[in-house]
Protein backbone atom coordinates (compact mmCIF):
# COMPACT_ATOMS: atom_id res chain seq x y z
CA UNK A 1 0.00 0.00 0.00
CA UNK A 2 1.03 3.65 -0.98
CA UNK A 3 2.46 4.95 2.47
CA UNK A 4 0.38 8.70 3.50
CA UNK A 5 1.67 12.21 3.01
CA UNK A 6 0.31 15.49 4.13
CA UNK A 7 1.35 18.22 1.19
CA UNK A 8 0.14 21.41 -0.35
CA UNK A 9 -0.76 21.82 -3.95
CA UNK A 10 -1.91 24.97 -5.09
CA UNK A 11 -2.36 26.29 -1.69
CA UNK A 12 -4.70 23.87 -0.36
CA UNK A 13 -3.85 20.69 2.09
CA UNK A 14 -3.74 17.23 0.21
CA UNK A 15 -3.65 13.68 1.03
CA UNK A 16 -1.01 12.28 -1.36
CA UNK A 17 -1.63 8.47 -2.05
CA UNK A 18 0.63 6.66 -4.62
CA UNK A 19 0.87 9.53 -7.51
CA UNK A 20 -2.70 11.01 -6.79
CA UNK A 21 -3.61 14.36 -4.42
CA UNK A 22 -6.36 14.06 -2.42
CA UNK A 23 -8.08 17.56 -1.56
CA UNK A 24 -8.56 17.79 2.07
CA UNK A 25 -11.37 20.14 2.37
CA UNK A 26 -13.30 18.11 -0.27
CA UNK A 27 -13.01 14.97 1.21
CA UNK A 28 -13.31 16.09 5.10
CA UNK A 29 -16.39 18.06 3.55
CA UNK A 30 -14.52 21.16 5.46
CA UNK A 31 -13.47 19.28 9.05
CA UNK A 32 -10.03 20.21 7.95
CA UNK A 33 -8.65 22.59 5.39
CA UNK A 34 -8.19 24.18 3.16
CA UNK A 35 -5.52 25.90 4.46
CA UNK A 36 -2.49 23.91 4.66
CA UNK A 37 -1.36 24.75 8.58
CA UNK A 38 -4.40 22.87 9.85
CA UNK A 39 -3.55 19.76 9.65
CA UNK A 40 -0.82 20.30 12.37
CA UNK A 41 -3.14 22.94 14.53
CA UNK A 42 -4.85 19.17 15.19
CA UNK A 43 -2.69 16.86 14.30
CA UNK A 44 -4.07 13.93 16.57
CA UNK A 45 -7.68 14.21 15.20
CA UNK A 46 -6.02 15.18 11.63
CA UNK A 47 -4.20 12.22 11.44
CA UNK A 48 -6.95 9.76 12.54
CA UNK A 49 -9.16 11.14 10.00
CA UNK A 50 -6.87 11.23 7.15
CA UNK A 51 -5.83 7.46 7.44
CA UNK A 52 -9.20 6.29 7.78
CA UNK A 53 -11.67 8.76 5.61
CA UNK A 54 -11.55 7.05 1.79
CA UNK A 55 -10.12 9.45 -0.74
CA UNK A 56 -11.98 11.05 -3.17
CA UNK A 57 -10.86 10.87 -7.04
CA UNK A 58 -8.07 12.90 -6.73
CA UNK A 59 -5.71 14.06 -9.19
CA UNK A 60 -2.16 13.26 -10.88
CA UNK A 61 -0.50 16.58 -10.33
CA UNK A 62 2.81 17.66 -11.65
CA UNK A 63 5.48 18.19 -8.92
CA UNK A 64 6.06 21.86 -9.63
CA UNK A 65 2.73 23.02 -8.32
CA UNK A 66 3.32 21.46 -4.81
CA UNK A 67 4.12 24.40 -2.24
CA UNK A 68 6.02 24.12 1.05
CA UNK A 69 4.17 21.49 3.54
CA UNK A 70 4.09 23.78 6.00
CA UNK A 71 3.54 27.08 3.97
CA UNK A 72 3.54 29.15 7.71
CA UNK A 73 5.15 27.83 10.59
CA UNK A 74 5.51 30.23 13.55
CA UNK A 75 8.88 29.22 14.22
CA UNK A 76 11.89 27.72 11.55
CA UNK A 77 14.40 26.49 14.07
CA UNK A 78 17.87 25.09 12.46
CA UNK A 79 20.80 23.49 14.18
CA UNK A 80 24.27 23.92 13.13
CA UNK A 81 27.34 21.16 13.05
CA UNK A 82 25.06 18.50 13.88
CA UNK A 83 26.39 15.67 12.47
CA UNK A 84 30.28 14.88 13.60
CA UNK A 85 31.95 14.15 9.84
CA UNK A 86 30.62 18.07 9.17
CA UNK A 87 32.11 19.60 11.88
CA UNK A 88 35.52 17.92 10.74
CA UNK A 89 35.18 19.06 7.45
CA UNK A 90 34.90 22.36 8.45
CA UNK A 91 37.45 21.98 10.97
CA UNK A 92 34.93 23.15 13.97
CA UNK A 93 34.49 21.76 17.14
CA UNK A 94 31.98 19.45 18.15
CA UNK A 95 29.31 21.34 19.20
CA UNK A 96 28.55 20.88 23.45
CA UNK A 97 24.75 21.62 23.01
CA UNK A 98 22.87 22.24 20.18
CA UNK A 99 24.06 25.57 17.74
CA UNK A 100 20.55 27.06 16.87
CA UNK A 101 19.51 29.67 14.60
CA UNK A 102 16.81 30.32 12.49
CA UNK A 103 15.93 30.51 8.85
CA UNK A 104 13.46 33.23 8.20
CA UNK A 105 10.06 31.43 6.84
CA UNK A 106 10.23 33.50 3.20
CA UNK A 107 12.80 30.91 2.28
CA UNK A 108 10.44 28.09 2.33
CA UNK A 109 9.11 26.57 -0.86
CA UNK A 110 7.49 23.37 -2.54
CA UNK A 111 9.73 19.81 -3.07
CA UNK A 112 10.10 21.23 -6.99
CA UNK A 113 10.67 24.81 -6.45
CA UNK A 114 13.64 26.56 -8.65
CA UNK A 115 16.47 27.62 -6.34
CA UNK A 116 17.12 31.20 -7.61
CA UNK A 117 21.01 31.35 -7.20
CA UNK A 118 21.92 34.90 -5.12
CA UNK A 119 25.73 34.90 -5.85
CA UNK A 120 28.62 32.44 -7.10
CA UNK A 121 28.86 30.83 -3.41
CA UNK A 122 25.67 28.98 -2.93
CA UNK A 123 25.96 25.62 -0.94
CA UNK A 124 23.69 22.46 -0.61
CA UNK A 125 22.58 21.28 2.83
CA UNK A 126 20.49 17.61 2.60
CA UNK A 127 18.32 18.04 5.95
CA UNK A 128 15.85 16.35 7.90
CA UNK A 129 12.92 18.61 8.93
CA UNK A 130 10.86 17.86 11.74
CA UNK A 131 7.34 18.95 12.26
CA UNK A 132 6.15 19.80 15.75
CA UNK A 133 2.42 18.27 16.15
CA UNK A 134 1.59 19.32 19.75
CA UNK A 135 2.48 22.25 21.51
CA UNK A 136 5.45 21.34 23.94
CA UNK A 137 7.72 23.35 26.71
CA UNK A 138 10.62 21.26 28.44
CA UNK A 139 9.43 18.28 26.95
CA UNK A 140 11.65 15.53 28.33
CA UNK A 141 13.60 13.62 26.43
CA UNK A 142 12.09 10.53 26.39
CA UNK A 143 8.72 12.37 25.49
CA UNK A 144 9.76 14.52 23.35
CA UNK A 145 9.14 12.14 20.30
CA UNK A 146 5.59 12.28 21.23
CA UNK A 147 5.17 16.16 20.14
CA UNK A 148 6.17 15.45 16.41
CA UNK A 149 3.58 14.96 14.21
CA UNK A 150 5.87 13.79 11.26
CA UNK A 151 8.83 14.41 9.51
CA UNK A 152 9.84 15.97 5.80
CA UNK A 153 12.82 16.40 3.06
CA UNK A 154 14.91 19.96 3.67
CA UNK A 155 17.69 21.30 1.74
CA UNK A 156 19.21 23.90 4.23
CA UNK A 157 20.71 26.24 1.09
CA UNK A 158 22.91 28.59 2.02
CA UNK A 159 24.74 31.08 0.15
CA UNK A 160 28.53 31.19 1.86
CA UNK A 161 29.70 34.47 0.32
CA UNK A 162 26.27 36.34 2.70
CA UNK A 163 26.84 34.07 5.67
CA UNK A 164 30.50 34.66 6.23
CA UNK A 165 31.14 37.92 4.60
CA UNK A 166 31.08 39.83 8.02
CA UNK A 167 31.88 38.84 11.96
CA UNK A 168 30.17 37.47 13.44
CA UNK A 169 28.82 35.28 10.18
CA UNK A 170 24.86 36.13 9.14
CA UNK A 171 23.69 32.27 9.42
CA UNK A 172 19.48 32.85 9.30
CA UNK A 173 20.32 35.78 6.35
CA UNK A 174 22.51 33.67 4.39
CA UNK A 175 20.30 30.53 4.93
CA UNK A 176 16.78 32.44 4.32
CA UNK A 177 16.92 33.97 0.25
CA UNK A 178 13.92 33.55 -1.40
CA UNK A 179 13.65 29.57 -2.39
CA UNK A 180 16.60 28.67 0.15
CA UNK A 181 14.01 26.35 2.10
CA UNK A 182 12.44 23.61 -0.07
CA UNK A 183 10.43 21.55 1.95
CA UNK A 184 8.63 18.01 0.77
CA UNK A 185 5.28 16.70 1.72
CA UNK A 186 5.26 15.41 5.57
CA UNK A 187 5.39 11.90 6.69
CA UNK A 188 3.46 10.88 9.95
CA UNK A 189 6.07 9.97 12.17
CA UNK A 190 4.26 6.59 13.29
CA UNK A 191 5.11 5.62 9.39
CA UNK A 192 8.83 5.11 10.50
CA UNK A 193 10.47 1.75 10.63
CA UNK A 194 13.27 3.81 12.62
CA UNK A 195 12.58 7.45 13.03
CA UNK A 196 16.11 8.21 14.80
CA UNK A 197 17.87 5.93 12.05
CA UNK A 198 17.09 7.04 8.45
CA UNK A 199 19.53 6.97 4.99
CA UNK A 200 19.98 10.57 3.85
CA UNK A 201 21.37 11.74 0.65
CA UNK A 202 22.21 14.64 -1.68
CA UNK A 203 23.08 14.12 -5.17
CA UNK A 204 23.79 16.99 -7.73
CA UNK A 205 23.15 15.86 -11.22
CA UNK A 206 23.37 12.04 -10.20
CA UNK A 207 26.43 12.92 -8.46
CA UNK A 208 26.19 11.95 -5.13
CA UNK A 209 27.64 14.28 -2.62
CA UNK A 210 26.19 13.96 0.55
CA UNK A 211 25.37 10.07 2.23
CA UNK A 212 24.80 9.80 5.72
CA UNK A 213 22.60 8.29 8.20
CA UNK A 214 20.55 10.63 10.88
CA UNK A 215 21.54 8.14 13.22
CA UNK A 216 25.22 9.48 13.04
CA UNK A 217 23.40 12.91 14.66
CA UNK A 218 25.43 14.95 17.23
CA UNK A 219 22.17 15.84 18.90
CA UNK A 220 19.64 13.10 18.37
CA UNK A 221 15.86 14.48 17.16
CA UNK A 222 14.64 13.95 20.45
CA UNK A 223 17.34 15.51 22.26
CA UNK A 224 16.63 18.25 19.49
CA UNK A 225 13.22 18.78 20.66
CA UNK A 226 13.89 18.82 24.39
CA UNK A 227 16.60 21.12 23.92
CA UNK A 228 14.65 23.47 22.14
CA UNK A 229 11.35 23.40 24.52
CA UNK A 230 13.65 24.04 27.42
CA UNK A 231 14.23 27.76 25.94
CA UNK A 232 11.42 28.38 23.59
CA UNK A 233 7.48 27.10 23.35
CA UNK A 234 7.36 24.59 20.66
CA UNK A 235 4.13 25.28 18.83
CA UNK A 236 2.49 22.58 16.33
CA UNK A 237 3.41 23.28 12.77
CA UNK A 238 7.25 24.52 14.15
CA UNK A 239 10.04 23.45 11.86
CA UNK A 240 13.35 21.91 12.61
CA UNK A 241 16.37 21.65 10.13
CA UNK A 242 18.06 19.05 11.89
CA UNK A 243 21.70 19.61 10.62
CA UNK A 244 23.67 18.53 7.29
CA UNK A 245 25.72 15.79 7.04
CA UNK A 246 29.42 15.90 5.51
CA UNK A 247 30.23 16.33 2.00
CA UNK A 248 28.65 20.04 1.25
CA UNK A 249 30.56 22.53 -1.53
CA UNK A 250 32.39 25.28 0.70
CA UNK A 251 35.14 22.96 2.40
CA UNK A 252 36.10 20.41 -0.38
CA UNK A 253 38.97 20.81 -2.04
CA UNK A 254 38.65 22.61 -4.53
CA UNK A 255 35.79 24.57 -3.49
CA UNK A 256 32.48 23.54 -5.06
CA UNK A 257 29.33 25.08 -5.48
CA UNK A 258 25.70 24.96 -7.01
CA UNK A 259 25.54 26.42 -10.67
CA UNK A 260 22.79 27.56 -12.88
CA UNK A 261 20.94 24.47 -14.32
CA UNK A 262 22.19 22.11 -11.89
CA UNK A 263 19.70 19.55 -10.37
CA UNK A 264 19.55 18.76 -6.49
CA UNK A 265 17.88 15.74 -5.41
CA UNK A 266 17.59 15.02 -1.62
CA UNK A 267 16.77 11.88 -0.29
CA UNK A 268 15.70 10.54 3.07
CA UNK A 269 14.61 6.57 3.42
CA UNK A 270 11.02 6.61 4.06
CA UNK A 271 10.30 10.41 2.86
CA UNK A 272 9.12 11.50 -0.29
CA UNK A 273 12.45 12.94 -2.14
CA UNK A 274 13.35 16.84 -3.08
CA UNK A 275 14.41 17.28 -6.69
CA UNK A 276 15.22 21.20 -7.04
CA UNK A 277 16.99 22.53 -10.40
CA UNK A 278 19.53 25.97 -9.81
CA UNK A 279 18.37 29.06 -11.74
CA UNK A 280 20.16 32.49 -12.08
CA UNK A 281 19.13 34.82 -9.49
CA UNK A 282 18.19 38.11 -9.05
CA UNK A 283 21.23 40.19 -10.44
ZN1 LIG B 1 22.05 23.38 7.72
Amino acid sequence: MSPLRIGNLDGRLVRIVGDRAHDVAADSEGRFGPDPMSAYAHWETFLAWARGAPPGAGEAFPAERMGPSVPRPGAVYAIGLNYRDHAEEAGLDVPSSPMVFTKFRSCLAGPAAAVPLSSERVDWEAELVVVIGRPATAVPVPEALAVVAGYCVGQDVSDRRLQFKDKPPQFSLGKSLPGFGPIGPVTPLADLADPLDLAITCELDGERVQQSRTSQMVFSVPELVSFLSRHATLEPGDLIFTGTPGGVGSVRTPRRYLAVGEEIVTSIEGLAPLCNRCVAGAA
